[in-house]
């Protein structure tokens, strides 16, 4: 490899393509002639303006997002939409949430503070190892949102059905799914990612609101920051955003353009993801830890027979040269995320040695 880059299967932050990369560092002393690194440069400049806008216009290239919604660059990564959802959506002060693991949970408590949380279906039962029939849930009358965590992270599970929500608002956490598939945008009410697990750098969060949830009449304890409408109303320009991130984030989107969009990457995904599954059910040593119909393209958790043994695989992998195979702290066992910018070689990497390491471990 020209760099001697490792293959990264961090759940996030995460690996980057390399070509993007490329470019950000071409650009990093002077980008196009403006003399100036994007990090030093005024958010209010033309040539910053010409950056952001591009980078919401080739996201709603890439999504199809249709014109009555906002995409909205906000600050403070995935964990303050966990607020921002409830503070600006809960009219009536109820929700649906859907519990399928870490995400969802903590979602659900910081919704919490702001009023009544129904857990519509949950996964709890079966240490969130799969995701609940969500086809024909209890939801109130007044049930303001019904919330889901699209791809639970650390659990490893993803949702093949989007739950019917019986008229109700649909709100999302699609971080780490963002863009690893197309998306019919318009069944949402709204979607957000922090973008640091399959498209950028940490520190920000994507959302796509439709226009008519953005309120006036909010709550007086809600902070102006925290209004999707003050994002909406200036450009996610109300104040210094993150322009690092709006700028390499703008890179990949417009890399996902010219590499086929979301229906390649999507081939792509589970062309990766059947590589390392196929491995895992035909293994005698390692045992995915998701059912089947509700595998994530993205984040592949799975487990030896004993925690001293997944730690053994853990010290080899990273000896092999890979990195970032541990289990979350919550779960334990072994993940690879292979994100939109795992190349297809890194998964055969990570088969080859797993399967050495079962042969000489039999
Ligand atoms: C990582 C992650 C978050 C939290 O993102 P932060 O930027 O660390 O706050 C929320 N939801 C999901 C599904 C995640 O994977």
């Amino acid at each position: 490899m020209k760099y001697n880059r490792t293959y990264n299967f961090s759940a996030g932050p995460a690996m980057m393509p390399e070509p993007v990369l490329e470019e950000i560092a071409a650009e990093m002393l002077n980008y196009r002639g403006s003399g100036m690194c994007v990090m030093e440069m005024s958010h209010r400049s033309k040539v910053f303006q010409q950056i952001r806008d591009e980078a919401e216009a080739d996201l709603r290239k890439l999504m199809s997002i249709p014109d009555n919604y906002k995409v909205l660059f906000v600050q403070g990564g995935g964990t303050v939409q966990f607020a921002m959802v409830p503070m600006n959506l809960m009219k009536n002060g109820v929700a649906c949430y859907v519990e399928t693991g870490a995400w969802s949970k903590k979602a659900i408590n910081e919704a919490r503070k702001y009023g009544e949380v129904k857990i519509a279906a949950s996964s709890a039962d079966k240490n969130f190892s799969y995701i609940p029939d969500c086809s024909n849930l209890d939801i109130p009358e007044n049930a303001d949102y019904v919330y889901i965590c699209e791809n639970e992270t650390i659990n490893g599970t993803t949702y093949y059905h989007l739950p019917d929500t019986k008229g109700k608002i649909l709100v999302s956490d699609q971080s780490s799914m963002f863009l690893s598939r197309p998306c019919d945008v318009s069944r949402y009410g709204l979607i957000w990612a922090g973008v640091q697990k399959n498209v950028g750098p940490a520190g920000m969060a994507v959302v796509i609101i439709r226009e008519d949830l953005l309120r006036d009449d909010l709550p007086k304890f809600v902070p102006t920051y925290m209004s999707y409408k003050t994002h909406a109303d200036n450009d996610s320009l109300y104040n210094t955003p993150n322009c690092w991130a709006i700028y390499c984030c703008g890179k990949v989107f417009k890399y996902l353009l010219a590499n086929g969009g979301l229906e390649a990457m999507h081939a792509r995904n589970e062309e990766k993801a059947k590589i390392l599954y196929d491995f895992l059910d035909g293994s005698k040593l390692f045992t995915g830890a998701v059912v089947k119909e509700d595998r994530s393209l993205m984040n592949v958790p799975f487990v030896t027979p004993s925690k001293e043994q997944d730690a053994d695989v853990v010290a080899a992998s990273k000896a092999a040269g890979f990195d970032n195979l541990k289990g979350h702290k919550s779960v334990g066992g072994l993940r690879a995320s292979i994100y939109n910018a795992m190349p297809k070689e890194g998964v055969e990497a990570l088969v080859e040695f797993l399967k050495k390491y079962e042969q000489e471990h039999a």
